[in-house]
């Protein structure tokens, strides 16, 4: 027996994207389920990036999301710069007067589906979709299985698609999971947890001599840190010396602070952006829309960019039966996605050394980086998209 279900809005996907959207719907009294393959456990425990921009954060605090409390001090000011042996500190707050939080993006999970519960609308995890039928109807239909193998189906007036890079929901509006437009990188991130005091008090981006390093933090006690590899490569073949090797090499004047180390990961990227967000009333979101390389920490933000103009449109068609904004979804998100797209492809080439770069290349690469930082507009044009243009959106 199938258990079928019945809502307005269908959303696959208890990542930020899915949550948030079911969050700001729900505000505007539209009912909405939310599924998700994984466990609540699963899904909480995931221990993920989480540089949260300026206005995520507006939106978080001000839809009742997360406390203020809970960010306090977890706000960074500032980045820093790392080449050619300087260093180098964008100012933030003084550039442009804005700033991010470095809050776990598991921490948001919690918040948002801690949210989901409160409103009486836990999402149904270990929901696995395996389609979406009558995609080109006005009665679309999400069908899958629960881990336990009972069949569901899910009848929504539309049907969102918050289901990650390897979104299904693709299939649906594009007609193939891969239609788009995207470009591939010939280096991964090899990325290390580790028990230690933090090194630095911001993040520190260095585009050393044998290409990226990364030296971010999680908590007191724990520290993630990145640098360059081959995407090839097998993480446990790279031994806790070398390691650390790799990473102090990258960092000029600072002297890192080294502990055990836990977990080894080498985390592979790409810019994709989906040929179409939208069809019919059926619609893509967050990582199912776009994925980008993680230098700018932009995924999770502009995921939540997409959420706004979509709780527009839908917010539109629910209470007047308009379909203006539902027809210009596609349009308004763009703009913000290719900023972030070109924003993150910038900052990965001009951090990262590819395999085959000449020393024209190279050379080239520390002007821009010279360039930049000894401009007062190249100062502020870092600080303005690391910190993240104002939504085009409002959530209420
Ligand atoms: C190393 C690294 C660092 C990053 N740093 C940052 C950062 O600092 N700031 C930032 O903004 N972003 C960052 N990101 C990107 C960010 O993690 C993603 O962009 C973000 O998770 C996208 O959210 P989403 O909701 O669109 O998709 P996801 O988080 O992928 O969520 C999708 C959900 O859908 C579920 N799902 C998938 N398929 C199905 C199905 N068929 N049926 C049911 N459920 C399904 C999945 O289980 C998942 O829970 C980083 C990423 C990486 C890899």
């Amino acid at each position: 027996m199938t258990n079928v279900m019945k809502t307005q809005v269908g959303i696959i996907g208890a990542g930020p994207a899915g949550l948030l959207l079911a969050h700001l719907l729900q505000i505007s009294g539209i009912d909405s389920i939310v599924i998700d393959g994984k466990t609540r456990e699963d899904i909480e425990g995931v221990v993920k990036a989480g540089i949260i921009e300026n206005p995520a954060v507006e939106v978080l605090v001000e839809s009742g999301v997360t406390t203020p409390e809970q960010l306090a001090g977890v706000r960074h000011d500032g980045v820093e710069f790392h080449f050619d042996g300087h260093t180098h500190r964008f100012d933030f707050k003084s550039l442009i007067n804005r700033s991010v939080w470095l809050y776990p993006q598991h921490e948001t999970l919690i918040d948002l589906i801690a949210a989901r519960v409160r409103a009486g609308s836990e999402p149904l995890f270990e929901h696995l979709a395996e389609d979406i039928l009558d995609a080109d109807t006005d009665h679309p239909r999400i069908v899958g299985k629960t881990v336990s193998g009972e069949p569901f189906e899910i009848q929504a007036q539309m049907v969102v698609g918050a289901d990650g890079s390897g979104s299904i929901a693709r299939k649906a509006v594009n007609g193939s999971q891969f239609a788009g437009f995207f470009r591939e990188y010939p280096f991964a991130w090899y990325g290390i947890l580790c028990e230690a005091p933090p090194s630095s008090e911001e993040l520190i981006y260095s585009r050393a001599e044998e290409g990226f390093v990364l030296i971010s933090t999680r908590t007191d006690k724990i520290q993630r840190m990145y640098f360059q590899c081959d995407p090839e490569l097998d993480a446990s073949t790279v031994s806790d010396a070398e390691i650390w090797e790799k990473l102090q090499r990258g960092v000029t004047g600072t002297t890192l602070k080294q502990g055990p180390i836990f977990r080894k990961d080498v985390l592979r990227f790409r810019s994709f952006v989906a040929e179409h967000l939208n069809k019919g009333n059926v619609f893509l979101c967050g990582d199912a829309a776009h994925t980008v390389p993680p230098t700018g920490a932009k995924g999770m933000n502009l995921a939540f960019s997409d959420v706004l103009w979509l709780n527009e449109a839908l917010r539109e068609f629910f209470t007047t039966g308009s379909r203006a904004l539902i027809e210009k979804y596609e349009e308004n998100a763009l703009n913000r996605i290719w900023k972030a797209e070109h924003f993150s492809y910038w900052m990965t080439s001009m951090l990262h050394v590819a395999p085959d770069a000449t020393e024209f290349d190279k050379h080239r690469q520390l002007g821009e980086l010279y360039m930049l930082t000894e401009s007062e507009y190249g100062n502020k044009l870092i600080a303005e998209g690391y910190t993240g243009w104002a939504y085009g959106a409002s959530w209420k």
